[in-house]
């Protein structure tokens, strides 16, 4: 019996003991190229000076002072450099410790929004399948993975899933980006209607799907026609940019590529980059103000909110990400990796499809090119890929298997933003 409670308890994992670069070191000196940021965190790879001074310094000077006794300088230029570049309307931030503490506050601010604005009706939730948002009840209920949800789904209520903007299997034969991206929007709007137009609180969706399908971006136009269903029935957009946000696609902000604005954005992962545990709920005015015109108070509320430590690494981070312009380089070298992929692995027999965006790309696997179909699940793709991977020396993030119908065998690369060319 391990004294840990591991992930796996079947599994023995390598100790890691130092970070350099990209790499991870263990205890027998083995050197791991970590090419998904472990899930898509450490953006800036194991020893970034500049943040490891950052957080030395804070942790001397104060490490830590309860949010509802002070606020702290850090965490007022974090939030003053994130609304500075946030998409429009988004106009404050709740600090937390992770992304499923942020989608939490998300969904709770979305519910107390409309209590305080006399809409106490508005209860719905609709999201999307084959989604990840966290595994924490609300969020995990939230979320459309299946194989994430099946143990716990009773404990998981009051939402409704629609079709995600997956194309490679879900668009049909001839459809146009204009004529899928329409037709998932109608499903939607059909959604709403069904539940009662002025029932339905928020939509929440990743602008590109991680964790579950593996880098899946949405077809041009999908958003801005989300967006429309969402004003004209009144109900919030919530984007959670967990995974994709915080530069992982080429811009801050995921969203920013298509045009639109949210009410509630979640961001975490690379905005500490693993340096410290944090995690952010962005709002927009509108609901901000309902508040301080309401009740004064978000019902909420966690021990670490605004951890001082957490938000000083994070500036950091995302200081170091704009001064050395790694927006550009994530852009380029996202363009440079797609490319590799699609030279080596183009005629691949088994990989049926390279997507991603930015240093956010995926490989779907398939046992068959022309028809698709998937791997037979109880062979565990993923875990022979990424021992396989791990024994050359890899971190690669292989996710899938097919349950009740849902597809989608990948590996998710998000290597760090500060890697040299490939080769
Ligand atoms: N939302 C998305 C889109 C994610 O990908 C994840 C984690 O993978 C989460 C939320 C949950 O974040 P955390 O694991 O930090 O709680």
């Amino acid at each position: 019996m391990s004294r840990v409670f591991h992930r796996s308890l079947r599994q023995s994992y390598p100790t890691a003991v130092a970070g350099e670069g990209p790499y991870i070191i263990d205890s027998d000196g083995r050197r791991y190229l970590d090419a998904c940021g472990g899930a898509a965190v450490s953006c800036l790879g194991h020893s970034a000076t500049e943040v490891i001074e950052a957080v030395q310094q804070q942790v001397q000077q104060l490490a830590y002072a309860h949010s509802s006794f002070f606020t702290t300088e850090p965490m007022e230029q974090l939030a003053e450099f994130l609304i500075d570049r946030a998409p429009e309307g988004l106009e404050s931030v709740y600090f937390v410790s992770g992304g499923s503490e942020a989608v939490e506050a998300a969904l709770k601010l979305a519910r107390q929004y409309f209590t305080e604005i006399g809409q106490p009706q508005r209860r719905h939730l609709i999201a999307r399948r084959q989604s990840y948002h966290g595994n924490t009840l609300g969020a995990l209920a939230t979320g459309g993975n299946l194989w994430r949800r099946a143990q716990f789904e009773p404990l998981l209520t009051g939402v409704s899933h629609v079709s995600p903007c997956y194309a490679y299997r879900e668009r049909l034969t001839g459809e146009s980006d204009d004529d899928f991206s329409t037709r998932l929007a109608k499903e939607l709007e059909d959604e709403i209607l069904r539940l009662g137009a002025d029932e339905v609180m928020a939509f929440v969706a990743e602008p590109v799907v991680g964790a579950t399908l593996g880098a899946v971006p949405p077809v041009a136009g999908y958003f801005r026609k989300v967006r429309e269903v969402c004003d004209r029935y009144g109900v919030l957009l919530i984007l959670d940019e967990v995974m994709c946000g915080m530069g992982r696609t080429g811009t801050l902000f995921a969203v920013e590529q298509e045009g639109i604005s949210p009410d509630i954005t979640t961001i975490a992962k690379g905005l500490g980059a693993g340096y410290q545990p944090i995690g952010a709920t962005l709002v927009s005015g509108k609901i901000y103000r309902a508040i301080e015109e309401g009740s004064g108070f978000f019902q909420h509320g966690h021990t670490y909110i605004g951890h001082a430590t957490a938000c000083a690494a994070a500036l950091a981070v995302q200081r170091t990400i704009e001064e050395k312009q790694l927006l550009a380089r994530v852009r380029e070298l996202g363009a440079g990796l797609e490319a590799r992929l699609r030279e080596r692995f183009g005629a691949h027999p088994h990989i049926g499809d390279i997507r991603g965006r930015g240093l956010f790309l995926g490989l779907e696997l398939v046992r068959d090119r022309d028809t698709r179909v998937a791997f037979d699940p109880a062979l565990k793709l993923h875990a022979v890929i990424k021992k396989a991977a791990m024994a050359n020396g890899l971190m690669c993030y292989p996710m899938g298997g097919t349950i009740d119908g849902q597809r989608g065998d990948h590996i998710l690369l998000a290597p760090p933003f500060i890697l040299e060319e490939f080769h």
